[in-house]
């Protein structure tokens, strides 16, 4: 039942790591609760070059993307996993440096107006002290690098929808659509290596965040599902580690999203609730500051199960609705 995650990654920033003959990476020092370590942002191929996920605007950061190149080598394409600042906000710089065209599946989904991060609060969790160490923390935290806030300018130079192909000298990328994290999401499969670059579609130090309305746990369920169709060897994805194993870890992925959908229901079995109810007990032991995203992600399963007529909501879904479960 348990996620094997692996948190054992300690990059070394701005440093290229030689991952294969086809892959190199460079890490931006971005970490926070979301990120993990920061941004792996990967060159895949020698000569003409493929960027995976720009990362952020950090300057020195950039400089060691490029850095990484070759006298004779250039970035020709620029491929974008989805339209999540920490992996797109550097766009329009390597663009203006390098010329590269823009490869993703589309623009970001339709963002409500107000931020449904903040309807809900548990501020009552946290001891005065930890409250001031945050705002002091927040304060101080660039906008980019406070979430994953999504970027609404980055529209691609090239729409690529499942099952295109992004070729250059040597080097063969096949585009997976895998929606659920974002609706654009998309994973990159390099054929020549059998790997498969998952951005933040699976990741070995986390389960991903699904934040509706553009996040969506349906979609992503079925996109898990299509990853245990293909013989992946091994995942890179943008944050942490590589994952070896990759369809046994995919599956521990669904089976852990079942558990949540029963614990949820559990929840609802004594008597109507609502998500800020729910998450403290349900994320007893993941760090306070995620819980408002954990609410987002609980939000999600209810939104799937009110569609499978197994629960009601008192008024309309939303995230501060009361639940009930239908017997
Ligand atoms: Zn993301």
């Amino acid at each position: 039942m348990a996620i094997a995650f692996n948190q054992d990654f300690k990059p070394v920033y701005r440093q290229v790591d030689e991952l294969s003959p086809l892959i190199r990476r460079v890490v931006a020092e971005n970490p926070n609760p979301f990120t993990f370590t920061g941004t792996g942002v990967y060159l895949v191929g020698r000569g003409s070059v493929a960027v995976i996920d720009p990362g952020p605007t950090l300057e020195d950061h950039l400089d060691a993307v490029l850095g990484a190149l070759g006298p004779d080598e250039t970035i020709t394409h620029l491929l974008v996993t989805h339209t999540h600042t920490d992996h797109t906000a550097a766009v329009s710089k390597v663009v203006d440096r390098t010329g590269a065209t823009t490869y993703g599946y589309g623009p970001h989904g339709p963002v409500p107006d107000d931020d449904p991060l903040d309807k809900v609060t548990f501020d009552e969790y946290f001891t005065a002290e930890e409250k001031v160490a945050i705002e002091k923390e927040w304060a101080e935290t660039p906008d980019e690098l406070k979430r994953e806030g999504p970027d609404v300018d980055f529209v691609p130079d090239v729409a690529v929808a499942d099952g295109a192909v992004i070729e250059g000298p040597g080097w063969t990328i096949e585009v997976v659509h895998t929606p659920g994290h974002t609706s654009n999401h998309v994973c990159f499969g390099l054929r020549e290596e059998k790997v498969l670059f998952t951005g933040d579609h699976v990741m070995g130090w986390s389960t991903s965040v699904i934040s509706p309305p553009d996040g969506d746990l349906f979609d992503y369920l079925n996109s898990l599902r299509k990853l245990l169709e293909r013989d992946d060897e091994r995942y890179w994805p943008t944050h942490g580690p590589a994952i070896d194993n990759p369809q046994e870890y995919v599956q521990s992925f669904l089976d852990h999203r079942l558990h949540r959908e029963r614990q949820i229901i559990e929840a609802l079995q004594a008597g109507p609730s609502t998500i800020k109810a729910i998450v403290p007990d349900m994320y007893a032991d993941v760090d306070k500051r995620l819980w408002r995203a954990a609410a987002n992600s609980v939000y999600s399963h209810l939104l799937a199960l009110h569609r499978d007529g197994r629960v009601t909501a008192d008024d309309e879904p939303s995230l501060t609705a009361t639940w009930t479960l239908v017997d």
